[in-house]
């Protein structure tokens, strides 16, 4: 799909950037060299001046037909979004209005409808954003918490670029007098040059290591907290994940992931995203389908970032036979049991006695996993470019000779620079803005 957009903008594009469907006002955005033409032709007037809001009626010009009343923002470049005149078209909320102007643009000629991603791919080509903030864009109009929309604005800002831009600045010059060496041996590289480079190195290299070795918490951030709900069968397991489904301080978004193993429920614990899986399928199997179901249950219970073990306070039992340090334990079924002689949280999933606490236990386990000072690595992507820039510096603290040196800290600044966008932009574009939504 990608591979589809030119080097150049010579075409402009336009799309819906509000959610589709009914609300009160639709925003619908056009960018490129005919982004002026178009609305000239719209609404039939010179055109007003830059960053001034104005109410226009748009125009069907084939038919003379009014589309609708709408405020209209222009943007010259490079002062706008994506570097490119830009048109914004704050119309009601109608899916008829929408349809009809975007059916409009559509037949002007130079314009087509964008791809997903497109408008901050173009931020980021003409120098607007780099590619870390482009990706805090995703995240932001991803977040579904508070905690997640902080760390989407911070990348936003560009904190996650200036750590990863001041590691390459001071790689080049460090690189610069290595290189210095080999292309000019005769020169007297002075001796202490050498060496502080040297240090500079291994300092990068440490910082890159810890910054790596940080538990994963931006990344666990942006994807939420896995909590898997383990424990004997008929303990409570799936009455406490409704439960906690159903209370007010666990606000539940609107994209329940159910499969048909593992039952799973996104809850906000005070600004934190959680994802409480029930492992349903955690008993005895009956046949070879049943045994599937219990495998892919068992994996995810073994790769949550917490289990949550629910025990039924009013059987006689000990500890369950899974139960493993570092879990939190719940005792379920407070309401049948007066004596509880049991340690640990004793709840009830019918009564909702406990629950505020059990809620209290899984955001403090989420923000110790989630919070730290300096800003987190938050994507895949970045990590695995870390970890070959850490890489190529180990190699080339290890190397005597200074060619080789000189091509791994080369290897490292590449890989750095991948992360912001500073090289290889095209290649990286395509795997960046694959998952963006149109109009973005
Ligand atoms: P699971 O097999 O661990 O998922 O257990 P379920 O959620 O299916 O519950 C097993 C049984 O225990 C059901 O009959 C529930 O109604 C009951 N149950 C679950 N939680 C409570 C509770 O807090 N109090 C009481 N009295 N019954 C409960």
């Amino acid at each position: 799909m990608s591979a589809s957009f030119p080097a150049h903008h010579s075409d402009t594009i336009f799309a819906l950037a509000t959610a589709p469907g009914r609300s009160g006002i639709a925003v619908i955005r056009v960018s490129g060299p005919k982004a002026d033409d178009a609305l000239r032709a719209l609404t039939k007037q010179r055109l007003p001046a830059e960053r001034i809001a104005v109410v226009r009626t748009l125009f069907d010009k084939t038919n003379d037909d009014i589309i609708d009343t709408a405020l209209v923002l222009r943007f010259a470049a490079p002062h706008s979004y994506t570097g490119e005149n830009v048109v914004e078209f704050q119309t009601h909320g109608g899916p008829a209005v929408i349809a009809s102007l975007l059916r409009v643009l559509g037949r002007q000629g130079g314009l087509r409808l964008a791809e997903p991603g497109e408008f901050s791919r173009r931020a980021v080509e003409n120098g607007r954003l780099d590619l870390t903030q482009a990706e805090a864009i995703a995240d932001l109009v991803a977040a579904e918490t508070d905690a997640q929309r902080r760390q989407a604005v911070r990348q936003s800002e560009g904190k996650l670029a200036e750590l990863y831009e001041d590691w390459r600045a001071r790689l080049i010059r460090s690189a610069a007098w290595v290189e210095a060496a080999l292309d000019f041996p005769d020169e007297e590289i002075p001796a202490d040059a050498t060496e502080r480079s040297r240090l500079v190195i291994n300092e990068i290299a440490a910082e890159i290591r810890r910054h790596l070795d940080d538990g994963h918490r931006g990344e666990i951030l942006r994807d939420g907290l896995q909590v898997a709900v383990i424990g004997p069968p008929n303990a409570g397991k799936s009455s406490l994940v409704n439960a906690l489904a159903r209370r007010d301080v666990a606000i539940v978004s609107p994209f329940p992931g159910t499969t048909r193993d593992v039952i799973e429920v996104r809850l906000d614990l005070k600004g934190y995203p959680v994802i409480v899986a029930d492992t349903a399928g955690l008993r005895e199997a009956e046949g070879p389908i049943e045994a599937e179901g219990i495998r892919r249950a068992r994996s995810r219970a073994e790769s949550a970032h917490v289990r949550l073990l629910v025990e039924d306070g009013s059987s006689a039992e000990g500890h369950w036979s899974g139960s493993r340090s570092g879990d939190v334990v719940v005792w379920n079924k407070a309401d049948l049991v007066n004596n509880r002689a049991r340690q640990g949280l004793w709840i009830s999933a019918k009564t909702g006695e406990g629950l505020a606490e059990l809620i209290d236990t899984l955001a403090a386990r989420a923000k110790d996993h989630m919070q730290g000072e300096a800003p987190a690595l938050t994507r895949a992507r970045h990590r695995e470019a870390l970890e070959q820039a850490a890489h190529s510096l180990e190699q080339a603290q290890m190397t005597k000779q200074a060619e080789l040196a000189a091509e791994h800290l080369r290897q490292a600044m590449r890989a750095i620079g991948r992360i912001t966008g500073r090289v290889d932009l095209d290649e990286l574009l395509d795997v960046v803005f694959r998952d963006f939504c149109l109009g973005k």
